[in-house]
Order: C-alpha cells, then sequence, then structure tokens
C-alpha cells in the first residue's frame, strides 16, 4: 500500500528476486490490456488517463484469475491492489476461498514533496518494464540488466504520471485508498516502513517489517492475547468448578456437627458463625435460621 510514488513497484521488482514469487502489479496488468487493445484495455485507458479507478468487479477478477494461476501457487506479492475499501474485503474473501491467508501488508510512507520528485522523474523501459527514476535511481548506460538485451533501456513517462493526472491520482489515494488502511491496522497486518532514502535501505526495512508480521503468523496467541489468555484461563476454571461440586456435601456433615456443638455449648456461637460462613450460600441461610429459632423457644 502507499500513495502513488512511493515505490510499490519498485521495491516489489526486488522481492520478486528475493522469494521468488510473482508480483502481482494491477497497474501493470491493466496497461498490458491497454497495449493489447482488448475490451478491458480500451474501458480502462479512458479511467486512467483521468487518473481515476477502474470499478471494483473488473479489479476483483482480474486478481481472481491471476492468484489462481501456477506461478502463484508458493505466493504473490500484490501491487497496487487493493485500493478501496469492497476491493480489501473481497480479497480476504477470496483469499479465505483459497485457503491463502494474507501474510502481510506494508505502508510505503513517504513525503508529498517526494511523492511529486519521483512521479515527475518515473520512466519506464518499454522493451523490459524495468521501472527507473531519472532524479533517483537512472539507468546504467550502457545497460547491462535490460532482460531483452538491450543495450541501451528504452524510456518512456506514463501518461498518467504527467503532472495534471498525477494530482488527481493523489486526491484518488486520500479519498479511496487511504481509507482501506484502518481495515488493515485493524487486523494487526499493516506495517509501515519509511520509503525515503537509498532503494538498499528501503528493501532492507521492508524485509524487516515482513519478517516481524510473517513471523509471529504461526504464534497465533500473539496476535490476540485477550483471547490466548481466556483460552489459558478456561480449563483452570473448569476444574475448580468441578471441585466445587463435589466439595458440596461436606459442609452439610459440618452444619450437623456444629448444630449439635451450637446446641450443647451456646457460648461456642462465633466459632460456629464462622464454621457457618465457610459452607455455601444455601447452608448457611439455613445454619443461620436455625438459632433463631432456638432464641425464640
Ligand atoms: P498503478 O500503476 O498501480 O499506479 O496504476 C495505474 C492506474 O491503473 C491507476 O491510476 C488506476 O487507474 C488503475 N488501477 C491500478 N490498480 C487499480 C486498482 N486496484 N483498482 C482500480 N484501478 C486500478
Amino acid at each position: 500500500m502507499g500513495a502513488p510514488g512511493s515505490g510499490k513497484g519498485t521495491q516489489a521488482q526486488r522481492l520478486v528476486k528475493q522469494f521468488n514469487i510473482p508480483q502481482i502489479s494491477t497497474g501493470d496488468i491493466l496497461r498490458k490490456h491497454r497495449a493489447e487493445g482488448t475490451e478491458l484495455g480500451k474501458r480502462a485507458d479512458a479511467i486512467m488517463a483521468k487518473g481515476l479507478l477502474v470499478d471494483d468487479a473488473t479489479m476483483l477478477d482480474i486478481i481472481r484469475d491471476r492468484v489462481s494461476q501456477p506461478d502463484a501457487a508458493d505466493g504473490f506479492i500484490l501491487d497496487g491492489f487493493p485500493r478501496t475499501q469492497p476491493q480489501a474485503e473481497g480479497l480476504t474473501k477470496l483469499m479465505k476461498e483459497l485457503g491463502t491467508p494474507i501474510d502481510s501488508v506494508v505502508l510505503f510512507d513517504v513525503g508529498d514533496e517526494e511523492l511529486v520528485r519521483r512521479i515527475s522523474g518515473r520512466r519506464t523501459c518499454s522493451l523490459c518494464n524495468k521501472v527507473f527514476n531519472i532524479y533517483t535511481a537512472p539507468p546504467a548506460t550502457p545497460a547491462t540488466d535490460c532482460a531483452e538485451g538491450s543495450s541501451e533501456h528504452q524510456l518512456f513517462q506514463r501518461k498518467d504520471d504527467e503532472e495534471a493526472t498525477v494530482k488527481e491520482r493523489l486526491r484518488v489515494y486520500e479519498e479511496k485508498t487511504r481509507p482501506v488502511l484502518s481495515y488493515y491496522s485493524g487486523s494487526g497486518l499493516l506495517r509501515t516502513v519509511r520509503a525515503e532514502g537509498a532503494l538498499a535501505d528501503i528493501t532492507e526495512r521492508l524485509l524487516k517489517a515482513l519478517a516481524e508480521s510473517v513471523a509471529p503468523a504461526p504464534a497465533a496467541p500473539k496476535k490476540s492475547p485477550a483471547k490466548k489468555s481466556a483460552a489459558k484461563r478456561r480449563p483452570v476454571r473448569r476444574p475448580a468448578a468441578k471441585k466445587k461440586a463435589k466439595a458440596r456435601p461436606r459442609p452439610v456433615v459440618r452444619r450437623k456437627k456444629t448444630a449439635a456443638k451450637r446446641a450443647a455449648a451456646p457460648k461456642k456461637k462465633r466459632s460456629a458463625v464462622r464454621s457457618a460462613k465457610r459452607l455455601p450460600a444455601r447452608a448457611r441461610k439455613r445454619a443461620a435460621k436455625r438459632p433463631a429459632r432456638r432464641r425464640a423457644k
């Protein structure tokens, strides 16, 4: 999670290498549809150009289809999804259906000034799809890392990275996506990473956040301490209750003894009351009535 330009895509690409699982970028999927001129691509084109969001049902269909592919069987990194509350809820439902719960949600925290600098400097290689930034992360020349083997990356600026569209995208992020953060912080999944500075430092912070959020997962108790302590207390309470039930007949015997003593020696009244106090409530009531009757006699 994070505003446009917060570095989600760049860091996701680094995680792909680290974990050998695919990056699923909904923005990339839509751009591919647009480039291929599919019906969805044509529909999305106008929406993306305005910096708005494609409808939730379409996005959930895209995700359902993509996460079901074999290369995602061992896990995946979602980049740019979910972006709205219904998408987040739809994702939770989908993950439950597939039996693959979300391990971690990471928010990339970047100041507004830096966001603008990043977006305006962002360039993508049309050959290998790698993302660069002419200010902060320019490509090496000659290129040695173009997956298409070119000695030079063919850089272009995304249409929606132009100034007017960027403003709208930031507004849409605040309105539709930021509220989703509380959905994840509420479930304890959200980790925030300061995403400014050197790329390698951000990756390090990201890996640390992932380790923190993924590692406690097996130790479910940590996530819900209240529930665990309740669960822990339960077995202790039950035997205690059983003991009380079994102990009930005992006071009856005692009560008979104290009643006899009381009749024989009225001065022992105080100790009789003390014994009665140890009796269960019902027995105590009965014991309390008896001396009164005797007094009346
Ligand atoms: P991105 O590359 O993630 O910044 O996405 C580029 C554009 O694709 C966005 O500005 C939206 O128009 C569209 N888009 C990407 N992901 C989503 C999504 N999860 N929900 C709706 N629209 C999306």
